[in-house]
């Protein structure tokens, strides 16, 4: 099997011999949001980018290009986000996937790093309508948290978000921008939008002060969990269909 993993970057008999033996596609899905002075704007689907690339070295399969338009969040006034119309995102959805089971993908994973409430009712919405048109086809649709049922490591722009970043992009994490505001003597930490959006220097964080809490060993041990188990769930899936590994 070819060791490339992009679906843009792959020529057609490259693509055909994926196809053949591993049909796998990883979808990772975010948004452009205010994630707090320290993180890339992009987190949420930088995140999600990562953890799809480490899980398809395990499983096998190709990466479909990161999407950036999410929908949903308490941030859309914040500056730097960009959120697009509910609709928008799920015919996008709808036409991205049948487009990839058109092309032979028959186990797709869409895993989104973006959470609001609407962002993940429409990643799982769109995984069901698939699921209901072709019968030969696996989705799973999820926040990365989901694959981590030990415990919710989910938060925005807290101690699990920034602990993930470091882990995965720690160029893209600068914790002195936190420490410049005093977020390390600030609160323990939010637990309501409320004090999420107040001033200070844990605003626009919701959940455990990441001054004080974030570390690349926590966030390394989260995404190592996830890996595992997405890339189990794909190998399972492929069994299923019929696909020896
Ligand atoms: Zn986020």
């Amino acid at each position: 099997m070819t060791s490339k993993m992009r679906y843009q970057e792959m020529l057609p008999h490259e693509l055909e011999a994926v196809l053949a033996s591993c049909p796998v596609a990883y979808w990772p899905l975010g948004t452009l949001e205010y994630h707090g002075p320290h993180l890339a704007v992009g987190n949420d689907a930088l995140k999600a980018e990562g953890i799809c690339e480490r899980a398809c070295a395990r499983s096998g399969g190709v990466l479909v290009p990161t999407h950036y338009w999410g929908i949903g969040g308490g941030h859309k006034t914040y500056p730097t986000s960009v959120i697009v119309a509910d609709q928008v995102l799920s015919n996008l959805l709808d036409d991205v996937l049948e487009g990839l089971y058109r092309v032979g993908f028959r186990v797709l994973v869409l895993l989104t790093g973006h959470y609001p409430g609407e962002q993940v009712q429409a990643v799982k919405e769109a995984a069901q309508r698939l699921g209901k048109a072709h019968a030969d086809v696996r989705v799973w649709a999820l926040p990365e948290y989901e694959a981590y049922p030990q415990e919710r490591r989910a938060d925005h722009a807290a101690k699990w978000e920034t602990s993930i970043l470091m882990s995965l992009r720690p160029e893209l994490v600068d914790i002195s921008q936190l420490l410049a505001l005093g977020a390390a003597d600030g609160p323990e930490a939010t637990r309501t939008l409320d004090e999420m959006n107040a001033p200070g220097p844990l605003h626009g964080i919701l959940g455990d002060n990441p001054a004080r809490y974030a570390s690349a060993d926590l966030g390394a041990e989260t995404v190592e969990t996830i890996v595992e188990n997405l890339a189990a769930w794909v190998k399972r899936s492929l069994q299923e269909l019929g696909y020896s590994q």
